[in-house]
């Protein structure tokens, strides 16, 4: 989508510096971090959010996204990591393309 930040990222058209990069999924660093690492998992596809999720067209991308979650915990060797996926303006999503947050190193409790 040509007006949406995180395709343009996604292209390389922002000069991101990305920490891994496949055909499915960019990672870069989060602009404003909420922990000591705080990364953003993207899809290349520009999907909205998860509620725009195909069941069907999207599950391998879904499961490679999570997958590579601890992956990257262990190319960083971070013994431990919090994924936030925010939904909708009502469940905080700023950036309407589909990522997920890694974050690692000084997390509040939670749950
Ligand atoms: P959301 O609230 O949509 O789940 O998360 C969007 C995240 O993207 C926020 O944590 C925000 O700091 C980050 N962000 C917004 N614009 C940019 C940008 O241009 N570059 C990077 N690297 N991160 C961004
Ligand atoms: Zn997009």
């Amino acid at each position: 989508m040509s007006d949406c930040i995180f395709c343009k990222i996604c292209n390389g058209e922002l000069n991101t510096e990305f920490l891994y990069e496949d055909e499915y999924v960019v990672v870069f660093k989060d602009i404003r971090p909420k922990a000591d690492t705080h990364l953003l998992v993207t899809s290349r596809k520009h999907i909205t959010s998860l509620k725009e999720i195909n069941e069907v067209e999207d599950a391998k991308l879904m499961a490679h996204m999570l997958c590579l979650l601890p992956k990257l915990a262990a190319q960083l060797n971070i013994p431990g990591f919090r994924t936030i996926i925010n939904t909708g303006a009502a469940g905080g999503q700023e950036i309407d393309h589909l990522h997920f947050h890694f974050l690692a190193g000084n997390l509040p409790k939670f749950g």
